[in-house]
């Protein structure tokens, strides 16, 4: 078979809920040549991301998943390979981060009223995660209010929920030019995903093109088949190029690590591209 790369995966540094290294110790098991570590708004896990993938003799690619929005809509932005010292993207990140971790606390505070969770249940992993709606669910979850944490959004963490509260996010053309300075590549992720009202639209990736674009997830899980196909056409008349990636959460959701996959010609041309390849 030939060599498979997954280019999307969390971990416990964000909202995953296995370890980078076990994330490495299982792309391994599973006969992954090497995985990017994607997790939201962070570069923590790279380290021990990175240490583990050489000890179980496969590739490490460092990563992150930007919180961005085009026109309202929430716009999940992949970097890979950024120098992640960038004065300029680290206060942005800086802010996202903070603003989810309010944004959390303020939903817990109103969700407080109606369930019986406190901060403390939410914060169990450790504060210093990105925190998200996912660490939500799994204090209702394990109060034993849902069953996971797919339950806990359908009712109660969904945008259209009275204890929602949205969050700050950088404005994706923004965060591409600033990847993009940090020397690394930005592709935006699963833009048909079926949670979403609608794809992302053509005349966004016109502008996101012009912003330093370099690739799209039209091969992941969530994507929905029947809003695919504008945005194929798009990516082959605009030179973009195509990703596969599983948007592994460990036991957070049904995504299985590997189930979608890029090949070793993508890996390579993103390796060759970037300040921090490896
Ligand atoms: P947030 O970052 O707080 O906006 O929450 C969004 C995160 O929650 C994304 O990373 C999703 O992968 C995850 N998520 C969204 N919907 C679900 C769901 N139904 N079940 C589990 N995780 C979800
Ligand atoms: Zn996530
Ligand atoms: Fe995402
Ligand atoms: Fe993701």
């Amino acid at each position: 078979m030939p060599a498979r790369y997954d280019l999307h995966t969390h971990s416990v540094r964000s909202d995953g809920t296995t370890t980078p290294a076990a994330i490495a110790e299982e792309a391994a098991s599973i006969g992954l040549a090497g995985f990017a570590l994607t997790d939201h708004d962070t570069v923590e896990g790279w380290p021990e991301a990175r240490e583990a993938a050489a000890r179980v003799g496969i590739d490490f690619l460092p990563g992150m998943e930007v919180t961005t929005k085009h026109d309202w809509r929430s716009t999940h932005l992949l970097a890979y390979g950024i120098e992640p010292d960038l004065p300029q993207l680290t206060a942005a990140l800086a802010r996202v981060r903070e603003s989810r971790h309010g944004r959390a606390r303020e939903m817990v505070s109103r969700l407080a009223v109606d369930f019986d969770i406190d901060w403390c249940a939410v914060i169990e992993g450790g504060e210093d995660r990105t925190l998200g709606r996912p660490h939500i669910a799994d204090a209702l979850v394990s109060a034993g209010y849902y069953a996971d944490r797919g339950a806990a959004f359908a009712e109660v963490l969904h945008p259209r929920s009275p204890y929602y509260v949205p969050t700050y996010a950088i404005e994706t053309v923004d965060a591409i030019r600033m990847v993009r300075e940090a020397g690394g590549l930005a592709v935006l992720a699963h833009p048909a995903a079926g949670r979403m009202t609608r794809s992302v639209d053509v005349s966004a990736l016109e502008e996101f093109v012009a912003a330093g674009l370099w690739g799209i997830e039209l091969d992941h899980p969530e994507n929905r088949d029947d809003w695919i196909a504008p945005l194929t056409a798009f990516a082959k008349s605009n030179g973009l190029h195509i990703t596969g990636a599983s948007d592994y959460h460990g036991a957070g959701k049904d995504n299985r690590l590997g189930e979608r996959t890029s090949s070793l010609e993508t890996w390579n041309a993103i390796r060759s591209l970037v300040a921090v390849p490896r």
